[in-house]
């Protein structure tokens, strides 16, 4: 992956802030301001401190130390101006995080940036990432950091948007309909992505076509003669292409399916990387991507078809994406040395949905192991599933066909332990905790080892575990 573009030019002047919040300056910066954040443990020199209320704490309790790392400058509410006066400069306003909207609103409307965001059940910040590399090679490239995108991430990677970038990236998430609306009116991208439509987050919907329609608010933000790129393979692309063109959008398309604009024609998936010959937009074209699996590949489709769409060269970015690696805790490989020989460990920690399962198996699938290695799974809990949770985890089973052993943890992964033949099944416990020195006893030399399930099923701590040991 290269590196994130950085952007020399300061960012805001406390002025330009006070007129798009509408806020009250008390005090004046002493340098540049050149950044924002709302994480006071990670700010940086002359950032601007966003005081933000989430549901554990209220960011303002956190001003002073905020300052203390070199805060810029503080904005804070009302209620809290007082007591703060002495900390250092503030932009005081009504309300913090509708001030880093109206922020992010100002910079999206001073930019010159081509803008394109990207929505879908999986494969969000991996596409984002991978656009970030693309669209880098072509010009100044600013992205969203890690997940950043519900009701203050998408703010808050507009606010950071550099006058002089010329291209942005956003990504758009959301659990719950009429969600990204909001997000995207204020991002207008030109190019607005949907990776895909998967039964993630069911919980919170009726069904699978009320989350195509949620996700298909994207449309809705798109400036006057903007693109719609969605993936053709999907069985929702007649709903959300239809939506889409409901909001005046063009609609472009990537995939498999030989009426793509953005067509795989053929691809050697290898270990750690695949080759793919495409034709993008009528323009043949081969490549490498650096990250192994044929979603990594189906992701990078819509990439090339989205940078071509924003006017960037086409071989460049396809150049960049023979480097990318896949995002930590997101099929990240590790070698270790055990004392009976090396394993190799995919890091999918990070989270797990039905469909990211289904892709992560098939890379195990086709990862090569040692003499005498078996194909390892450890698969915990696929979270915020709803009613049909327990049959969506047994489903996985079929998934398993090129896995050797399989160990499971969590209440729902017990469906899925239970519908596996004996002969893979490796163990079950109740956490991922307890699962832990059941799956290093048993790993030797030469196993190809994936460790995956949802971020709060705690499956992360077993590859660390394994990094600290081995
Ligand atoms: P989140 O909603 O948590 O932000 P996300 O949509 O950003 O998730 P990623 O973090 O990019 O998704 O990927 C999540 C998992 O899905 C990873 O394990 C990744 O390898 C896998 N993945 C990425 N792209 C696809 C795809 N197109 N199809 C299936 N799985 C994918
Ligand atoms: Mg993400």
């Amino acid at each position: 992956m290269s590196a994130p573009t950085s952007f020399a030019e300061p960012l805001w002047t406390a002025e330009e802030l006070a007129t798009a919040t509408g806020g009250r300056l008390v005090g004046a910066p002493a340098g540049a301001l050149v950044g924002v954040s709302i994480d006071s443990r990670t700010i940086g020199q002359g950032e601007i401190y966003v005081a933000i209320k989430g549901d554990v704490h209220d960011g303002h309790a956190f001003t002073v130390g905020a300052f203390a790392r070199g805060a810029g400058l503080a904005i804070v509410d009302e209620a809290h101006a007082a007591q703060l006066e002495s900390a250092g400069p503030l932009l005081v306003v009504k309300d913090t995080l509708a001030a880093l909207a109206a922020a992010g609103i100002a910079a999206r409307k001073r930019s010159q940036a081509r803008i394109v965001a990207v929505t879908g059940s999986v494969g969000k910040t991996s596409t984002k990432e991978a656009l970030r590399a693309a669209l880098g090679q072509d010009g100044p490239t600013h992205a969203s950091a890690a997940s950043f995108n519900n009701h203050w991430g998408v703010p808050l990677t507009l606010a950071r948007l550099p006058k002089s970038a010329a291209y942005g990236v956003f990504e758009i998430g959301m659990n719950h309909p009429d969600e990204i609306r909001p997000l995207v009116k204020m991002v207008r991208p030109h190019v607005a992505i949907v990776t895909n439509v998967e039964p993630v987050h069911l919980a919170q919907f009726r069904d699978v076509e009320q989350i195509a329609d949620a996700k298909a608010e994207i449309f809705e933000g798109l400036e006057p003669g903007g693109h719609a790129v969605i993936n053709r393979d999907n069985a929702h692309y007649e709903r959300l292409a239809a939506a889409a063109r409901a909001c005046g959008a063009t609609v472009m398309s990537f995939g498999e399916h030989v009426g793509a604009d953005a067509r795989l024609d053929r691809v050697a998936l290898k270990e750690a990387s695949s080759c793919v010959a495409a034709t993008i937009l009528a323009e043949p074209l081969t490549f490498k991507v650096g990250a192994p699996g044929r979603h990594v590949v189906q992701n990078a489709l819509g990439v090339l078809l989205a940078a071509k769409l924003l006017g960037a060269d086409l071989a460049l970015a396809a150049l960049a994406l023979a480097h990318f690696e896949a995002p930590t805790g997101r099929g990240r490989r590790y070698a270790l040395q055990t004392p009976s020989g090396a394993i190799t460990v995919i890091d999918e920690s990070y989270n797990a949905n039905p469909a990211s399962m289904r892709a992560a198996l098939a890379l195990l699938g086709q990862t090569p192991v040692g003499s005498g290695g078996r194909r390892v799974a450890a698969l915990g809990d696929m979270l915020e599933l709803g009613p049909q949770a327990e049959a969506l985890h047994a489903g996985v089973a079929e998934a398993c066909a090129k896995v050797d052993l399989v160990f499971t943890a969590g209440p729902l992964m017990k469906a899925l332990h239970d519908a596996l033949p004996a002969a893979k099944r490796g163990g079950w416990a109740d956490t991922a905790a307890e699962l832990q020195p059941m799956l290093l006893d048993r790993l030797k030399g030469g196993d190809a080892l994936m460790v995956k399930g949802s971020n709060g099923s705690r499956m992360g701590p077993i590859v660390a575990a394994l990094q600290a040991r081995f």
